[in-house]
């Protein structure tokens, strides 16, 4: 297979790139400082795309690729793949599902944790020699929460799971009514928005759910509820998240995800109530090492003709 190739969009883990320099003719598309005549030179050599989170496969870069077989993305977001046009042009697409799960249904309920107990803060009073002069204030009770879930898929019901050792009952939101829970099931965001003090965005971000977390739905929240994204920045409205948080009419927030990524709005730098993350939902050793497997071996398959891991489309 070495002479297949294949366009990494940008880093995303040693291993994956040296295994897919290994097995592939590798393209890595960051490093090309003239993108625009790195695609009309080696566009037709091209039969693979592994992208991720941050870069993936969009209809200009589809257009540029004539020979472009396969999108394999190091995530299980696909956001960043026009999947519409993947389908019509016979574009398969793959994903890595499953393998990531723990990682960030675990860091959903770290950052519940951080948040409600201040854990960052607590830290920061150790290190900074304040606890000296006297005893951290108290903060607010984890186990027993009401946890409210936006998309209760794989990593939605991760979180659930985890969120139940702690005593909290789970109510959801999704499009439909899960039949493998007995969690309750709100119609209406709003509705479980009200009545929960911990809301988890855990959907995938498509055009229906970008800003699903609006102002109306903090509100609802109120400010003794905290919200906490491990799905995608765009499902918030950070500027409203911003006031909210600022006006003290939302309770607190812990996100990895932000709409500008790596940028992140400053004034929730001085809030207490914040804690801050940099898209590490599935950043472990292990679980990276697992994707990269999965990215590996749905383009082995692809190019052997048997059937694809993880197929999306
Ligand atoms: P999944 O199993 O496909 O679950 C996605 C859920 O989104 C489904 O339960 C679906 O429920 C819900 N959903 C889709 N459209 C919706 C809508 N319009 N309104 C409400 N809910 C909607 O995916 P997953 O493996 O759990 O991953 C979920 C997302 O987590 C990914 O798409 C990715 O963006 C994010 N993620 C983030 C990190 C990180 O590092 N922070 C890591 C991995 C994944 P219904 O079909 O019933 O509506």
């Amino acid at each position: 297979m070495e002479a297949i190739g294949v366009l990494m969009m940008c880093p995303m883990n040693n291993y994956l790139e040296e295994e897919l320099d290994r097995r592939f003719k590798l393209f890595r598309y960051w490093t090309q400082p003239r993108k625009r005549e790195f695609l009309t030179q080696h566009g037709e050599s091209i039969r693979a795309v592994v992208g991720n989170a941050s870069a993936g496969a969009d209809a200009v870069l589809i257009d540029a690729l004539p020979k472009l077989e396969i999108v394999s993305s190091y995530s299980v977001g696909l956001d960043k793949i026009d999947l519409i046009k993947c389908e019509e042009k016979g574009i398969r697409v793959t994903n890595t599902p499953d393998v990531l799960t723990d990682d960030v249904a675990d860091l959903a309920i770290g950052l519940m944790l951080a948040v409600l107990r201040r854990i960052c803060v607590c830290d920061k009073y150790v290190r900074s020699g304040k606890w000296k002069h006297g005893d951290f204030k108290l903060t607010t009770k984890f186990s027993g929460k009401r946890v409210g879930i936006i998309g209760l898929g794989r990593i939605g019901l991760a979180i659930a799971k985890r969120a139940e050792a702690f005593d909290c009952p789970i109510s959801y939101y999704s499009r439909s009514k899960k039949s493998n829970t007995n969690y309750k099931y709100y119609e209406s965001l709003i509705e479980l928005a009200s009545n929960c003090d911990i809301l988890v965005v855990a959907c995938a971000l498509t055009p229906e759910t970008t800003h699903i977390v609006n102002r109306e739905v903090m509100n609802a929240l109120g400010p003794n509820g905290v919200l906490i994204n491990i799905g995608r920045g765009p499902h918030v409205d950070e500027p409203e998240l911003v006031s909210a948080l600022v006006e003290g009419r939302l309770g607190g927030a812990g996100l990895d995800v932000f709409e500008k990524e790596p940028h992140v709005p400053e004034q929730l730098f001085k809030l207490e109530n914040v804690v801050l993350l940099p898209h590490v939902g599935s950043g472990t050793v292990e679980t990276r090492i697992a994707m990269a497997d999965l990215v590996l071996g749905n383009l082995e398959a692809y190019f052997a003709n048997k059937p694809l891991l993880t197929p999306v489309v």
